[in-house]
């Protein structure tokens, strides 16, 4: 059973998904809350509506009539709402992981079937990192029955999707579906009283994509990584 979330990606989050402008890590935790979100499939179509209606906009009109324009346009907006009907049908995917069964997002359940290495921190907190792209680390967290991360902050901003069970914080509960965002300014010590599996995302302090720079990123990463695992202790 899927329960309907509260808490969704922002406004700006969602034009970046729709507009295919977000990096690869934001990419999939997006998408696997649009998959269980009515509300977000439906601002989802509209916006990718929106944003195909400008650029055909943005391409100078060389015929008088613009009977083919509106086709077009239609034939877009139907486009995306065949693909969420279907997934809507079959949103989820059941997959064994850690103790228990779980369902997963499509999206993540291709993500996880890659093979996920558990690894345990401190609290009570299991984590298993996947690599999506250069700009973003992101990890299943598993939090046991009763734990509790010490209260941190990270650099960049962090998404997290719960997909089984809850946790609170000083904000508020989240449950299955819902779609908590941190930004970097922002202090929390989230809490499982019933256990909790999410995805998180978090935006990386530094994004060197190009030339020597890139060379760089492994030690970036490494250090990023080392703040990440020193704020958990
Ligand atoms: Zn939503």
């Amino acid at each position: 059973m899927i329960t309907e979330a509260k808490y969704h990606p922002t406004a700006e989050q969602l034009g970046g998904f729709a507009r295919g402008t977000v990096t690869a890590g934001m990419n999939v935790v997006i998408s696997a809350h649009v998959e269980l979100c009515k509300e977000c499939r439906g601002r989802t179509i509209s916006l990718e509506a929106e944003a195909a209606a400008e650029m055909l906009q943005s391409v100078p009109e060389t015929r008088p009539q613009s009977k083919d324009f509106s086709g077009i346009i239609d034939s877009i907006v139907k486009q995306p709402q065949l693909q969420t009907d279907e997934q809507a049908s079959d949103p989820v995917t059941e997959i064994h992981m850690l103790e228990h069964s779980v369902s997963l997002p499509k999206v993540l359940a291709k993500v996880a079937s890659e093979g996920l290495v558990w690894k345990k921190l401190a609290g009570g907190i299991n984590q298993a990192s996947v690599t999506l792209d250069d700009q973003t680390q992101c990890e299943f967290l598993y939090m046991k029955p009763g734990s509790q991360v010490p209260v941190h902050k990270h650099q960049g901003s962090e998404v997290t999707l719960v997909l089984d069970g809850s946790f609170s914080d000083e904000s508020g509960h989240y449950k299955q579906s819902d779609f908590v965002v941190r930004t970097a300014s922002d202090m929390h010590q989230p809490a499982s009283e019933e256990g909790c599996l999410c995805f998180a995302v978090l935006d990386s302090p530094l994004t060197f994509t190009k030339g020597l720079a890139r060379l760089l990123n492994p030690f970036i990463r490494y250090r990023f990584r080392r703040a990440t695992a020193a704020a958990s202790h």
